[in-house]
């Protein structure tokens, strides 16, 4: 069965449109890695946040997440890798899972701050997002994990269980480059090369765009109108993913607005 929408990311704008997509009873999944891989998690205080005088990040995420989970929103754990339009629906890919949405909102926080050179061009030619999709590819083989996530060491145990020989990398500004023509040859990290036949990279966010085709950016941000709606039909995004100011107040109120749109959408399809 399809929810009515599936969100990704489980930041503030998320947990808002859940909640207001659930009091207009509509079926609603976040796709979310956890508080740990949410960067607000690391402040010690909010002192801004209407009701909330003075609490941490990790509580107030934690309280959010728990409101959500209450209010009936399927809490899926996991990074999504990539959202396929399927014309009346779209398909969420989360590790082996596929989750299927009628509408899909977009809260996926601040974009990366750049890609790797090379992570593009070789995107899908040994490059991947997705350790349970693709590990098994290169059983037998020498690959290249980059990991910035609280699971990273569990998916490079897990990409060993497959049978890959396993480099892995996780400080954050080491210099990476991919390396290859048409497929990945090798991990440049700053003046030294690791040869590998893939680059697997885990970041808590992914640039939106390489997760939906024809979606469509302006500059760092998800290019949305006032009614938050994308470029692709039926998607929506909300919060700091479409632009500044990066503010919790401001995210919350972006995840309400999307919600609404998302809601008369799914009204207009029936
Ligand atoms: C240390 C720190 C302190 C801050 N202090 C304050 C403050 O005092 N007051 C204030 O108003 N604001 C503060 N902010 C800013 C505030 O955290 C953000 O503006 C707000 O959290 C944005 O909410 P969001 O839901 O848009 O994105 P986020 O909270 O960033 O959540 C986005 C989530 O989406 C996840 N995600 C991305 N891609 C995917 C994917 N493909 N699959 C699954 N999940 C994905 C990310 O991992 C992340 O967890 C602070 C930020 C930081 C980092």
């Amino acid at each position: 069965m399809a929810f009515d929408s599936v969100i990704i990311g489980g930041g503030p704008a998320a947990v808002s449109a859940a909640l207001t997509l659930r009091n207009r009873n509509k079926t609603v999944a976040i796709v979310t890695g956890g508080v740990d891989d949410i960067p607000l998690s690391r402040s010690h205080k909010i002192t801004n946040y209407p009701g909330m005088p003075d609490i941490s990040g990790r509580d107030m995420l934690e309280a959010m997440e728990r409101q959500a989970a209450e209010a009936g929103a399927e809490i899926i754990r996991g990074r999504a890798t990539s959202v396929l339009n399927m014309g009346a629906s779209f398909g969420v890919a989360v590790g082996n899972d596929f989750s299927e949405g009628k509408t899909v909102i977009l809260c996926t926080g601040v974009r990366p701050a750049k890609l790797f050179p090379g992570e593009k061009e070789l995107l899908g030619k040994g490059v991947s997002y997705c350790v349970t999709c693709d590990g098994m590819l290169y059983r037998g083989r020498d690959v290249c994990l980059v990991g910035f996530t609280s699971d990273t060491e569990e998916e490079a145990g897990l990409l060993r269980e497959m049978g890959c020989n396993v480099r892995l990398f996780t400080e954050k500004g080491a210099g990476y480059a991919i390396e290859g023509e048409k497929s990945v040859t090798g991990l440049k990290v700053g003046e030294e090369t690791f040869p590998c036949d893939a680059v697997f990279i885990l970041r808590s966010s992914a640039a939106p765009d390489t997760l939906l085709e024809g979606l469509e950016m302006d500059g760092a941000y998800i290019k949305v109108g006032t009614d938050l709606a994308t470029s692709v039909p039926g998607v929506f995004a909300a919060g700091d993913c479409v632009g500044a100011p990066y503010q919790v107040a401001k995210a919350v109120g972006d995840g309400c607005v999307a919600a609404f749109s998302a809601s008369k959408y799914l009204e207009n399809s029936k």
